[in-house]
């Protein structure tokens, strides 16, 4: 049932910006190296992610596009067990539910690649070409199926603005990967692979974020926590330089903010939000990140342990002498 398809797909599919994440996700699940990211109209009109990854199979890419079926999981147990960033199996679907889709790809071992035409989870046309290792996929014309949808998109300019976003942090978050995003025909980031954590701030977030950073590096109860803490006497109105990973998924979690905020407010009192970086690297089964469809949310089995670890990883940082 073709609404009951398109009233799901909504749940995933906001706005061009869920689009690109779930893009990048799968380039990043898939082994990739080099990322780019076209985006133009704030990525209503088109949105481009090619990478140099693993591909799919000729006979996988009809599944690709049908609802929950995922390469990534084989058992419910290795839903408690992921590492991969996409597992649910809906973001290919609901995409081409909700816009005109794309697709060229090619593994390493096939001759040559597919291109294929998707239409409803439905593959409409399907030709071999020639192209590189790896897959892109565009989809144009958000929405334009669902035009009350469409009206309750923002101006271009918000819409490339929370893309623009996402990019970024995703970018800083993976250092083994180079990022390229281009906007409306303008190069607007481009990142190298394997630098060091340092220069790879540098080269995302610019001078004043990076000229004076603290380093965190702590580990107990098998929580590994790394990253930088800003010194920076900036005054900030917003949480927006405040970038959380856990095992490489960007995350947002106010009770980790305010944990680490709360040592600001007694060191500089003026700055309540404070920016740092901080990736956490724990035992996957000791999370949830099944809770809400866009993955940004996260539940822990033990939620007092990593905030005390938290909590100390900071102490430890910001006043190594007490420790
Ligand atoms: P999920 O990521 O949750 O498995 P998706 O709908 O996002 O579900 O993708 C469906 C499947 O399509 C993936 O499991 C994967 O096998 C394949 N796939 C999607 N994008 C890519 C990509 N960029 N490179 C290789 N395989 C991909
Ligand atoms: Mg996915």
């Amino acid at each position: 049932n073709i609404t009951i398809q398109k009233i799901a797909a909504g749940e995933v599919i906001e706005r061009p910006l869920s689009i690109v994440k779930e893009l990048i996700e799968n380039s990043l699940d898939a082994n990739s190296e080099n990322i780019t990211i076209e985006i133009k109209n704030g990525g209503k009109s088109y949105i481009r992610v090619t990478d140099d990854g693993d591909g799919i199979e000729d006979e996988d890419l009809n599944l690709a596009f049908k609802r929950h079926s995922t390469s990534k999981l084989s058992t419910i147990e290795d839903l408690y067990r992921i590492r991969s960033l996409g597992f649910r199996g809906e973001a290919l679907a609901s995409i081409s539910h909700v816009s005109k889709v794309e697709v060229m790809t090619k593994t390493s071992n096939a001759i040559g690649g597919i291109h294929a035409i998707v239409e409803e989870g439905e593959i409409k046309s399907k030709e071999v070409i020639g192209c590189p290792k790896g897959t892109t996929l565009i989809v144009k014309d958000l929405f334009y199926n669902l035009p009350v949808r469409k009206e309750f998109l923002k101006s271009d300019l918000v819409e490339s603005n929370q893309i623009s976003d996402i990019v970024y942090k995703v970018a800083l978050g993976n250092l083994n990967t180079s990022f390229k995003f281009i906007r409306d025909d303008k190069v607007v980031l481009k990142t190298s692979k394997n630098n060091d954590m340092k220069t790879h701030i540098y080269s995302i977030l610019g001078k004043e974020f990076s000229s004076n950073l603290t380093q965190i590096n702590f580990e107990e109860y098998g929580i590994h926590l790394h990253g930088y803490i800003s010194n920076n006497n900036l005054y900030r109105s917003n949480r927006n330089h405040q970038y959380i990973y856990i095992n490489g998924r960007y995350i947002n979690n106010i009770n980790i903010s305010n944990t680490i905020e709360n040592h600001y407010k007694s060191l500089i009192p003026l700055n309540r939000f404070p920016c740092f970086i901080l990736f956490i690297e724990l035992d996957p089964s000791t999370i949830d990140v099944n809770i809400h469809p866009t993955k940004q949310e996260i539940k822990f089995a033990n939620q007092s342990e990593i905030f005390s670890v938290i909590d100390k990883a900071v102490k430890d940082t910001l006043y190594p002498s007490l420790s």
